[in-house]
């Protein structure tokens, strides 16, 4: 036997709408659930108003996201940002061109001051299944822009390190995966090259010292003693950088 037939209201266009007077579902989890009513022919139409939508938040999230690291760049002390008009613009265009390059205002920090600095970046490197946020080639750095979740900067080698240094050593030897913390992008974008190369050098000398490995003993009291040292470093290396990695090619 089939069920009664009721009048509703059509969500998207509020015309009435006969439909069955089904009793109320219930899903897996035993929970109630009842969605809201169209019209077959408002379905689509309903769906294109909502991607059109979502498509205009995710345009307008890339500008919030694009100011808000311009802004955290303005206000670090002595930073000069009118040096940096050409790397914003090259990371504005990057980002409004596809969405998926930058997850967060410090990744485009990070962008900007290795494009001003003229170090070859490769923004959402494909590697396998995986991606890396920016591939430095001339400084054989996989960069990882971390959040809060990773607070130590020098681990030993996860699984998924393991996997994407070989992919990357399979050719070239001495690639070393340097993660970074959104504190340093934050506080002193100036920073984040001498770190990297901090970071990278130090990874590379306890592997030297032991077998290929980073060995597990490796601490947060490590880390902390190591970015005191860098905290302040005027790398004379990352000037003499500029003119010497210098790539016609913007970063993709
Ligand atoms: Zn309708």
């Amino acid at each position: 036997m089939s069920n009664a037939m009721i009048e509703v209201e059509c969500w998207f266009c509020g015309e009435s709408l006969i439909v069955e007077d089904k009793p109320v579902e219930m899903n897996y989890f035993g929970k109630h659930i009842e969605e809201r009513n169209f019209h077959e022919y408002c379905k689509p139409l309903y769906r294109k108003k909502r991607d059109e939508i979502k498509e205009e938040y995710i345009k307008l999230k890339i500008e919030v996201m694009f100011e808000r690291a311009l802004r955290m760049m303005e206000k670090q002390d002595g930073f000069h940002i009118n040096d940096y008009k050409e790397a914003s613009e090259v990371v504005g265009e990057l980002a409004r061109k596809n969405s998926k390059k930058f997850d967060s205002s410090h990744e485009m920090m990070a962008a900007m001051e290795l494009i001003n600095n003229r170090i070859h970046t490769k923004v959402q490197y494909p590697l396998n299944k995986r991606r890396i946020d920016m591939l430095l080639p001339s400084l054989k750095v996989a960069l990882e822009i971390d959040g809060v979740h990773h607070n130590f900067i020098i681990g030993k080698d996860s699984d998924r390190d393991i996997e994407i240094l070989n992919e990357l050593n399979k050719d070239d030897k001495g690639w070393e995966i340097v993660r970074i913390p959104t504190k340093i992008i934050e506080n002193n974008l100036k920073e984040l090259i001498p770190t990297i190369r901090h970071i990278y050098k130090e990874k590379q000398d306890l592997r030297r010292r032991n077998g290929g490995f980073i060995p597990s003993y490796y601490s947060r009291t490590n880390l902390s003693s190591h970015l005191k040292a860098v905290q302040g470093v005027d790398d004379p290396t990352v000037n003499s950088y500029r003119d010497a990695v210098f790539r016609e090619d913007s970063p993709s």
